[in-house]
């Protein structure tokens, strides 16, 4: 055993709590400052108490609360599937963005312009700061929009 097996087997138990967990966590969870209400309309705050209190995400149900306040006639896990679909379509949400990066013009002094959208080849228009260098983007048509 190397040390490149004992930090592969803590990833994969890392990767597993946090598989197990998604599949206990509410699809209307908003996070828990997101809330109230959540995506169901259930004001969670108002049934399990202020944010404030010790252990507060243990009194939520929407998750996989130790000591739920209340039962939630609306909460809905996802399935294994809907997890999966879920993260291929942040994959190729992070590679729209890396394929905008990478066609912007490497040279720094263009302030602004257009690529087109690695998805519907519309028009993406970007900017970037003239003060740090950051930029933002979006496509016209919804497939692409972030600020790096
Ligand atoms: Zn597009």
């Amino acid at each position: 055993m190397t040390i490149f097996d004992d930090a592969r087997a803590e990833i994969d138990a890392v990767e597993a709590r946090i598989a197990a967990r998604q599949l206990m966590t509410c699809k209307h969870w908003r996070g828990p400052l997101g809330q109230p209400p959540c995506g169901a309309g259930v004001d969670v705050v108002a049934r399990a108490g202020p944010r404030r209190l010790p252990g507060w995400v243990d009194r939520v149900p929407c998750r996989d609360a130790a000591f739920p306040a209340f039962t939630c006639d609306l909460k809905m896990t996802p399935t294994s599937a809907e997890i999966e679909e879920s993260k291929r379509e942040a994959g190729e949400a992070f590679s729209r963005v890396s394929a905008v990066m990478r066609a912007l013009p490497a040279d720094k002094s263009i302030a602004h312009g257009e690529v087109p959208c690695p998805k519907c080849a519309g028009p993406v228009r970007w900017e970037r700061s003239p003060v740090n260098g950051h930029v933002r983007a979006a496509c016209a048509e919804g497939c692409v929009s972030f600020i790096q």
